[in-house]
């Protein structure tokens, strides 16, 4: 997809901290940490949003999530984990390629929720 700021991430036209990557989805470092270890997991395949999500791109994408978050729990030592994923301009989606946020919660005053 021409204009996506993800699918220029997954290609490596724009840089990014590079968590998690293989033949399916790319997990990489939120540019505007929510908490420290803000990760989205991405698939491969350009897909705007859960709408438009086929159910094998959700299958990978979504199996690939407790060992993300397990390689974050080792990484940071959070307290807690936050999964979230925003569709459509209403809910909050900002960028239309989907994506899923894992936000690691260390306190209740953490700058989350
Ligand atoms: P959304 O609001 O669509 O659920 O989440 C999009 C997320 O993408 C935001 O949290 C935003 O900070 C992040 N983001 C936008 N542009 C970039 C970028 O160029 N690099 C990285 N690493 N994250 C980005
Ligand atoms: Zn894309």
């Amino acid at each position: 997809m021409e204009d996506c700021i993800f699918c220029k991430i997954i290609n490596g036209e724009i840089p990014s901290a590079k968590v998690y990557e293989d033949e399916d989805v790319y997990a990489f470092l939120d540019i505007s940490q929510v908490t420290k270890g803000h990760t989205l997991v991405i698939p491969k395949k350009h897909v705007k949003d859960v709408f438009e999500t086929p159910e094998e791109i959700a299958q990978s994408l979504f199996a690939r999530v407790p060992k993300i978050a397990k390689g974050i729990k080792k990484a940071y030592e959070p307290k807690g984990l936050n999964i979230l994923n925003n569709n459509g301009q209403f809910a909050g989606q900002s960028v239309f390629h989907v994506h899923i946020h894992l936000i690691p919660r260390y306190s209740d005053n953490d700058g989350f929720g």
